[in-house]
């Protein structure tokens, strides 16, 4: 079909990067800092920069500091400092109070909405001179003779059936000496690219975690600005690994997120449920007396550390921030790191644009080596790995270990034995967890929840989940593993009909989809394959989330 349509126009630039978050605003700041005239273009996905942005957050402002040391008198909206840390263990009806580790001090750190903080990179981003073009999803690598010369944005205006439609609209071909792939968990570019390019051979496999998250309003007699409070434990069994975060911040707003391991091996849980079901113990659910929830999303983050990061380099471009993956588990934080790498290989496209554009940058991997980003993954490599080999209690008492007796060098360096869609245990073997009913009060349905993270999709498009071979849906996910996907899924997407009458099918309702890329991770075969609807479709996360 492709080839019917009209050739698309080409603009060039210097750098184009795909991705409005920390990572590609981060780099797009540093390069028109280091490089004012080149041309550097942005692409991102949402309707607005931000509108996809999903994090707790509480921020390390050390990268911040290091782009933009006068970020105060800008007026960054990092607003609450985080004043209070709490770390628990709760059992079903109980909370203990455990000592924070020392990853998860925050002293020094701000809670803030990241949407909005995104939105005001944006602002510095466009001041400097980078071309911002929200609203165009990155649907394409442009290659040649081996190297990546950019990008092309997706088509608008086509058919379900593929043909255009009256609001028909060509995708454009941004081209670049240096493409930076800035898409965030899971991109779906950079997923390509990986594979392309081999960029994994020598690594760990990625590992992810699923994080769903609402936004409160509370009276202002239940907040308590700067009160930072993570727990393990229920409702998660021992060999799950995941947890809550609830952070107090702004004018009576708490941001509380709850966050599941993917390699989880029961088909039958479902995070959004653990997600509800978690609002009801006792020590939590004062947290919303009397409030109102505002907003939902979910998202995938990356949980592999040090050893799943891929080559980070290939002819023409580099992966950035989680796109690569570098979360600091622990601290469950990626901006900061994101950024950095965002900065360091702006630094290094720099470099090469002002000299002889070598093909392949490898000077960034060796910055990054030599930053304090990678000595902080380094010193926490071993502990997601701990969890995933000893289950909770095993993966508590190594970390102590790891951190306070070896402290973080320790001479030997655990290695995630699989990828995350390789835990599922047949349904036939795994025990079925009940739910309970939402109220609409504190505990919520998918649905109603998918209407406030205002996600919105051209309906007569193409779908964007594709099913490899759409006889797997049923043969293997629905017989073997009760179909999985209909749990996962954030945003009911994913719905089995006609399963009592004995002619169970998979219906797709891709309009909902919040864009987390859980199912492109999860699926048992990897039969799904995420790639980009149109542009501007998907979550519009107001400025709070
Ligand atoms: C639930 C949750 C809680 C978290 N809590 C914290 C925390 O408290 N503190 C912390 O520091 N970190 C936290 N993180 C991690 C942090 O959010 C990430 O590390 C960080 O956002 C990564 O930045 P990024 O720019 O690499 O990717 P992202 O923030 O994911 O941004 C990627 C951007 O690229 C866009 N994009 C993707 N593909 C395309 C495409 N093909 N074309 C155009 N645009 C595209 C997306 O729409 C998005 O705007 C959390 C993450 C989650 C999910
Ligand atoms: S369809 Fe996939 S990417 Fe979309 S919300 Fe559901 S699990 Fe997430």
């Amino acid at each position: 079909m492709a080839d019917d349509l009209p050739p698309r126009e080409a603009m060039e630039f210097d750098v184009v990067i795909v991705g409005g978050g920390p990572a590609g605003l981060a780099a797009a700041i540093r390069l028109k800092q280091l490089a004012p005239d080149a041309a550097v273009c942005l692409v991102e996905k949402g309707g607005e920069i931000g509108a996809h942005i999903l994090s707790g957050a509480v921020i390390e402002p050390r990268a911040l500091n290091e782009l933009i040391p006068d970020w105060k008198a800008k007026g960054a909206p990092l607003e609450t400092p985080a004043s209070d840390d709490r770390f628990l263990y709760l059992t079903a009806t109980r909370a203990f109070r455990l000592p924070t580790p020392p990853q998860m001090h925050n002293h020094g750190n701000y809670i803030v909405s990241l949407g909005n903080v995104v939105r005001w990179l944006g602002q510095q981003a466009e001041a400097l001179g980078v071309e911002i073009y929200p609203g165009f999803a990155a649907a394409e690598v442009l290659e040649e003779d081996g190297r990546v010369v950019g990008i092309a944005t997706g088509d608008m205006g086509i058919a379900k059936d593929g043909t255009p439609t009256g609001n028909f609209q060509r995708g454009m071909e941004l081209r670049a000496r240096y493409t930076l792939f800035a898409e965030g968990c899971r991109g779906s570019l950079s997923k390509r690219l990986i594979a392309r390019f081999d960029l994994r051979d020598g690594h760990d496999p990625q590992t992810y975690a699923l994080g769903i998250k609402e936004l409160w309003e509370v009276p202002p007699e239940n907040h308590r600005p700067g009160l930072v409070e993570h727990s393990i434990g229920w409702p998660l069994d021992a060999g799950t690994y995941g947890g809550s975060f609830l952070y107090h911040f702004g004018t009576n707003l708490i941001s509380y997120g709850f966050v599941v391991g993917l390699d989880y091996r029961n088909p039958f849980l479902s995070p959004f449920e653990e997600m509800q079901r978690f609002k009801t113990h006792p020590a939590v659910r004062r947290h919303f007396a009397g409030g109102r929830r505002i907003a939902y999303g979910a998202r995938a983050l990356n949980e592999g550390g040090l050893q799943s990061i891929p080559r980070l380099t290939f002819p023409g471009g580099l992966l950035i921030g989680d796109a690569a993956g570098f979360v600091n588990v622990p601290k469950i934080k990626g901006t900061h790191t994101s950024m950095k790498s965002g900065m360091l290989a702006a630094e290094t496209v720099a470099e090469a644009l002002a000299g002889d554009h070598p093909a392949e940058l490898t000077a960034y991997p060796e910055k990054l080596r030599a930053s304090w980003v990678w000595e902080e993954l380094s010193a926490v490599r071993n502990i997601r790995p701990s969890f995933a080999k000893w289950g909770m209690w095993g993966g508590l008492i190594y970390s102590g270990i790891d951190t306070y007796v070896l402290r973080g060098k320790a001479p030997w360096t655990m290695h995630h034995p699989h990828r995350d869609n390789d835990t599922l245990l047949d349904a036939a073997k795994a025990p079925r967890i009940e739910y309970p009913r939402p109220d609409g009060v504190l505990t919520f349905d998918r649905l109603s929840s998918v209407f406030i993270s205002n996600t919105n999709h051209e309906e007569n498009q193409p779908p964007h989940l594709h099913l490899r071979d759409p006889d797997l849906a049923i043969r293997v996910n629905w017989e073997r593993f009760r179909s999985p996907e209909a749990r996962y899924c954030p945003a009911g997407v994913y719905e089995i009909v006609g399963a009592e009458e004995g002619n169970a099918q998979l219906q797709i309702n891709a309009q909902n989809c919040v864009h987390c890329k859980t199912c492109d991770i999860k699926d048992p075969l990897q039969n799904i394959d995420w790639v980009t609807p149109e542009g501007g479709g998907g979550p519009n996360y107001p400025g709070g989330m």
